[in-house]
């Protein structure tokens, strides 16, 4: 496999403010792609990020074949850009595809893809620590074409843009609301794949609570609408009395790469970690008997997000006095002071690019 790289002859690198970036709105110089034609893929080439054109049949407009992963890079002390547990990256990026339906890419192609755009595109990957270059590898139908089948034809794309911390402010937890209306996922269905349509489906419910002054909707099960599933882009972990409780997977919850970090890490620090079924009355009884301690929120964006509040069926419970709890925010520290190359990586999550020191930031 060869990697042609085709460098951008004016970088933008000098038009963005660092200390100012909202996220997804900016773009680094340069773009991985990659053509799957006559059943296979072409070996990958990075070039100017820029507008890519196709006529309006293209296929993943009309029936959704479109998949994407979410991961970040971090800038170490040591002058390396850290990208992390890039293996499961890769491992769910071809799940996800196989549910739609769509060919898979090889594990050298997504790592030393990945490798060669942080060489090529380091300078963007923000310096300042919590701040961090996200990245999104996706993938989908290219096929021009609008018969209600899968396509012959797909692309791969790896864009990626600067990202400032999530809580530059302080952590601010999030208030959650379930919904009678609307489920996200069934079994069976594409709710564990990270499909866009997903997404898609789930903005108006997002939008509704948000109207009703919450956050995010806490997703319960489809069926009985009972028990806890995930947050937005998240998934979910109750501390109840010592025990780590997070919904099992079980084919309708999208199985986070941070879920399985957050896993990892307490049964290190010897706390009994339960994945299993939790209906929503169980955690409202555990607040009510003062055994619910902390309830966070764990995802690639926020990596842990401190839940404040979760309202159901006109109930509200508040937690931790709308603070991040101490094991949240041990976890934290933890999770990302691994990213950064700050702590120990006792694991083996981190997969470091060597890279230059020169600042341009
Ligand atoms: C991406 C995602 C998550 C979190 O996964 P991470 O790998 O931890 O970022 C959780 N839920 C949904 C629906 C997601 O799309």
């Amino acid at each position: 496999m060869e990697i042609t790289v085709q460098h951008t002859d004016k970088s933008r690198i000098s038009e963005i403010n660092f200390d100012k970036l909202e996220f997804g709105r900016v773009f680094s110089d340069h773009m991985l792609e990659m053509v799957y034609r006559d059943g296979k893929w072409s070996d990958p080439v990075i070039k100017p990020y820029g507008p890519i054109s196709f006529e309006p049949s293209l296929h993943a407009l009309h029936y959704g074949q479109s998949v994407f992963e979410g991961m970040k890079a971090y800038y170490s002390d040591e002058n390396t850009i850290n990208l992390f547990r890039l293996e499961d990256h890769h491992r769910r990026l071809n799940n996800s595809a196989r549910r739609l339906s769509m060919p898979e890419i090889s594990e050298e192609a997504f790592i030393r893809g990945l490798e060669e755009l942080m060489k090529t595109d380091y300078k963007w990957v923000p310096k300042k620590y919590g701040h961090a270059l996200y990245l999104r590898p996706f993938m989908f139908a290219s096929e021009q074409y609008i018969a209600a089948k899968a396509a012959a034809e797909y692309r791969y794309y790896v864009i990626t843009s600067p990202v400032a911390a999530y809580y530059s402010e302080g952590f601010n937890p999030v208030k959650l609301t379930t919904t009678e209306n609307y489920v996200r996922a069934v079994r069976g269905g594409t709710g564990e794949a990270k499909a866009a349509g997903n997404y898609g489906g789930s903005f108006l419910p997002a939008r509704n609570a948000q109207t009703k002054g919450y956050t995010q909707v806490l997703w319960l099960d489809a069926i009985e609408q009972k028990y806890v599933e995930e947050v937005g882009t998240m998934n979910i972990f109750f501390l109840i009395g010592d025990k780590l409780i997070t919904p099992h997977l079980g084919g309708t919850v999208l199985p986070g790469i941070t879920r399985r970090s957050v896993i990892a890490i307490a049964k290190e620090w010897g706390v009994e970690v339960e994945e299993r079924r939790i209906s929503i009355d169980e955690v409202f009884d555990a607040h009510k008997s003062g055994v619910l301690k902390e309830v966070f929120g764990a995802g690639t964006a926020a990596v842990i997000s401190p839940v404040g509040l979760i309202h159901h069926k006109g109930d509200t419970i508040t937690l931790n006095q709308n603070e991040i709890g101490p094991f949240a925010k041990k976890m934290f520290d933890r999770v990302t002071g691994i990213q950064y190359g700050k702590l120990e990586d006792k694991f083996g999550w981190t997969h470091p690019v060597a890279v230059g020191s020169e600042v341009l930031q």
